[in-house]
């Protein structure tokens, strides 16, 4: 149940600093300008809530990211891009979070995985009160839950209406990435997916040449899991297109 959840009202009501301290926006202050390089001299810029805002948005979003595997690997191929894992059971978001401070501690002198972070949510309800509108680069949805039974289908992360919010939170050219080894789940995505107005499929070629395709086979826990199985993995990417003008 979602009783102990808590989520914020809208992005701008969420406080990003304390997740990405080292993208906090700063600015200098008119008496400090010939100092600027003072860190002392500068004061965070805030939002309407007071919070203070990043240097940029979050461009790639793990959405139910488990141990964080995905996160973990492209945190340092991506040094200079935001990245959030999110996760709905509590102690895999703290384990998430805990192995993030300790990699941040153990990279101090490089400043690497200062742009990655986790945080406890049920995606398939509270997804656009955490991200704004038009902001996100890249969603993974990696070996999302089966739910084999029928009944239990509407459990599943790939939906009409749940397509349509990763729509709304992806820029256009912006791209969604499933991998999953449960052939009937991999059919029902494609089903969905290709009759979404807002997506089209990419193709095999820039797949194939996509690093992120090769880290979420490989570096995923489940990816791993599959691998050891001998298993068949499923990938398909979706490009968000531009919303047709207004007539
Ligand atoms: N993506 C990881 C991987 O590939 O190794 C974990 C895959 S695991 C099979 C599915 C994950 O999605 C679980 O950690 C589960 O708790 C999480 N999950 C399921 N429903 C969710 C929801 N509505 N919101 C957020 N996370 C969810």
């Amino acid at each position: 149940s979602d009783h102990d959840l808590t989520y914020p009202a809208c992005p701008a009501a969420m406080n990003w600093s304390t997740h990405y301290p080292a993208f906090v926006a700063t600015t200098a202050t008119p008496a400090s300008i010939p100092e600027a390089d003072d860190r002392a001299a500068r004061t965070e810029d805030a939002n309407e809530y007071g919070h203070p805002t990043l240097t940029q948005p979050i461009s790639i979003a793990d959405i139910g990211c488990g141990y964080g595997g995905l996160l973990f690997a492209l945190a340092p191929l991506h040094p200079s891009t935001l990245l959030l894992g999110l996760e709905i059971r509590t102690a895999v978001t703290s384990f998430v979070q805990q192995k993030t401070l300790a990699l941040r501690t153990q990279h101090a002198t490089t400043g690497l995985y200062q742009n990655a972070s986790c945080i406890r949510a049920n995606t398939m309800k509270f997804l656009p009160n955490f991200l704004p509108r038009s902001t996100l680069k890249k969603i993974f949805l990696c070996f999302p839950d089966p739910h084999f039974k029928a009944r239990k289908h509407k459990a599943r992360i790939v939906s009409p209406t749940l397509i349509s919010e990763y729509a709304f939170v992806l820029k256009p050219g912006g791209k969604v990435y499933t991998i999953t080894d449960v052939e009937d789940l991999h059919d029902w995505m494609l089903g969905h997916f290709s009759q979404h107005e807002s997506f089209e499929r990419v193709g095999e070629e820039e797949v194939e040449a996509d690093e992120c395709v090769a880290v979420m086979k490989e570096e995923t826990e489940e990816g791993r899991k599959v691998q050891r199985n001998g298993g068949v993995k499923y990938v398909a990417v979706w490009r968000r297109v531009e919303d047709p003008a207004w007539p």
